[in-house]
Formats: structure tokens, sequence, C-alpha cells
């Protein structure tokens, strides 16, 4: 059957664009569709250190320099939601907020959201002190005291942020321990942020906006309030997973899609890559995982990549 597209890619992410690249430079005619702006994660990533090629770029540079390569080799829609997906036997069909589209193949690299901590106060508190993301919230905290919850990479990244603009920021982990980058934790040693392990944030108080937080101490159980002005929360990802749901396609025990060495899911004609997957979840790995996905694309439309 003719359809609109070879490959139509969801999620213009790393992983998402890189494949725009390499499959339009394939040959194929690729469509890449985003609810938002194109970037994916590195829109929300103040600095970035080990994209190969790159020792310090800001994530929204990055994006745009990703998004132009990938306009010059596939059409990219921005602000375009997938809203549902289906196997159609000989093609895919993408039902978007701009209509109905075809392809022969469906490249799913809808990535992952933040995950939040389940406590009183944090969803009322969003937005009013609560925050998910320093790069977009920061520049509001100034000369102010916060708290950054999460011992991983990210928390690391951005309490590093926060403190180069003048914010208050003192990390609160749940272990004794951080898991973050050893270069990052080199970092936080430098600088004089102070970290307070195996503390558990168990309530956010505040009528109008945060005013405070009762930690407990994960091993004596005590409990102590500190007053903040804001709670960041960097304490991983959940996949966004639900148009894999929609396909019924083979999902590991946390939520992420199973893909062989092709990054093929269990349907022959769907591909997955980046956040979705899981793995070291990098910048360069997502965009390698696009990539790959795109060229062993080629097989279903019986053309091969000259391996
Ligand atoms: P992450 O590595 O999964 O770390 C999440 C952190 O949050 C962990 O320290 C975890 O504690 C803590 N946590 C999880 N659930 C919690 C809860 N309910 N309450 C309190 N704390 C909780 O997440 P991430 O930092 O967002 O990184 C995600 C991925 O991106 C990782 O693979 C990371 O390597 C990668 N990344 C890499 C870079 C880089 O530049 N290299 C930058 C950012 C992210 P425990 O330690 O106790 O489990």
């Amino acid at each position: 059957m003719d359809t609109d597209y070879d490959l139509a890619v969801i999620g213009a992410g790393c992983a998402g664009l890189a494949a725009g690249v390499y499959g339009g430079r394939a040959g194929m005619k690729v469509c890449i569709f985003d609810k938002g702006k194109a970037g994916g994660q590195l829109l929300i990533t103040h600095k970035i250190e080990n994209y190969i090629g790159f020792s310090d770029i800001s994530g929204p540079d990055l994006a745009v320099k990703m998004l132009d390569h990938a306009k010059e080799y596939s059409e990219v829609k921005e602000f375009v939601e997938v809203e549902g997906v289906e196997d159609k036997g000989d093609h895919i069909l993408l039902r978007t907020t701009e209509g109905e589209h075809t392809a022969a193949a469906l490249l799913i690299t809808t990535g992952a959201d933040h995950k939040h901590l389940g406590v009183p106060g944090e969803d009322e508190l969003s937005g009013k002190g609560v925050s998910y993301c320093a790069t977009c919230d920061g520049f509001f905290f100034r000369n102010r005291k916060v708290i950054m919850v999460g011992g991983g990479s990210t928390a690391a990244i951005e309490a590093l942020y926060l403190d180069g603009i003048d914010v208050d920021v003192g990390i609160v982990h749940r272990r004794d321990r951080l898991r973050a980058e050893s270069a990052l934790i080199d970092d936080l040693d430098k600088s004089e942020i102070p970290i307070h392990f195996n503390k558990r944030v168990i309530e956010i108080h505040g009528e109008k906006r945060v005013e405070s937080v009762t930690l407990e101490c994960t091993e004596s159980g005590e409990h102590t309030k500190m007053e903040v002005d804001g709670v960041f929360i960097a304490i991983g990802l959940k996949p966004n997973d639900i148009l894999a749901k929609q396909l019924g396609l083979e999902m590991d025990e946390e939520g992420l899609v199973k893909v062989d060495a092709a990054f093929r899911t269990s349907n022959p004609r769907v591909f997955a890559a980046g956040d979705l997957i899981g793995g070291v979840r990098q910048a360069i790995t997502a965009a390698a995982e696009g990539t790959i996905a795109s060229l062993n694309v080629l097989p279903l439309l019986g053309k091969q990549y000259p391996w």
C-alpha cells in the first residue's frame, strides 16, 4: 500500500531527530511528530558537557542544532500530537490533532516524564514553589532557600545550576550516598551545597506557596521541619507509554518497551528508542538508538542498508 510516509516518528527528542537525519539520508520519506516543541529533555537541560564534540553547550542550543539538521532530511511537525496509533496490517495509521496519516513503519521515541514524590502538598503546590525543572523555574528563587530532592545526575546538575544563579539550595537524598556520575559528585564537593543524607520529604506545607517541608530521617524515623521557599524534585523518570500500550507492545516490569538489537519492538513494523526503552538514558545513546532503528526500517521497505 502507498503510505504518506515510509517512517513516522513520534517524539522529536535526540532519538527522533537523529532518526530523521539518517532515515532521510537513506532515501526514506520521514515525518517526525511532536506534541510540543522539538528537543525533548534537551529543552529542560541547562548544560550538556558530555555529548561528544560538545563539552559545554546548553540543552536548548543543542536542540536547535539537531532540529535544523533533521529538517534538512525530513519533515518535522511540531505542536502536532499523535493521539492514536493503529496497526492496519500492511501499514500504521496515526490519528493526530491535524488529521490522519499513514506510514509503513513507526518509531516511537516519546521519552519519559518526571516522577512525583506522591506526598501531601506536592500536587496542590505544584507551580507554587514545587517544580520539576530548575532550568525553567530556578530564576524565580534567586536569594531564596530551596531543596533539591534526589541523588541522581539530574539532581546534581540542577542543584549546581541553582547554586550558580544564587539560589540557596540544599540537596535532600533518601540514602547515604549519591548515584550521580562521579564528575558531578566532584563538582558538588567543590561547591558549598549542603547534602542532607538519609532524609525523605514526607510532606510539603504552604497556604498559597511552599513555606516548609517535613523531613523524616530514614535511620531514626525522627521528623524535622525545614522552612523553604521551593522544592525542586528530580527523582527520575517514568516512560510515556500510552501509544506503546495502544499497540500492545511488550514491556518489562518497569513499563519500558522491550526491543531487540535493531530497536524493533514486539511488533515488526514498530521500533522504539530513547528514554522509552531505558538503558543509560544519555542524549548521545538516544541519538544512536534512533539512528540504528531508522536504518533497520529499510528491510521493511524491501531495501537494504549497505552494512
Ligand atoms: P535517577 O538516576 O534514576 O536518580 C533518581 C534519584 O532519585 C535516585 O537518587 C533515587 O534514590 C531518588 N529517588 C527515586 N525515587 C524517589 C522517591 N520516591 N523519593 C526520594 N528519592 C527518590 O534519575 P535522574 O537523575 O533523573 O537520571 C535519569 C537518567 O538520566 C539516569 O540514567 C542518569 O544517568 C541519566 N542522566 C545523566 C546525566 C549526565 O550528564 N550524565 C544527566 C542527567 C541524567 P536512590 O539513589 O536511593 O535510588
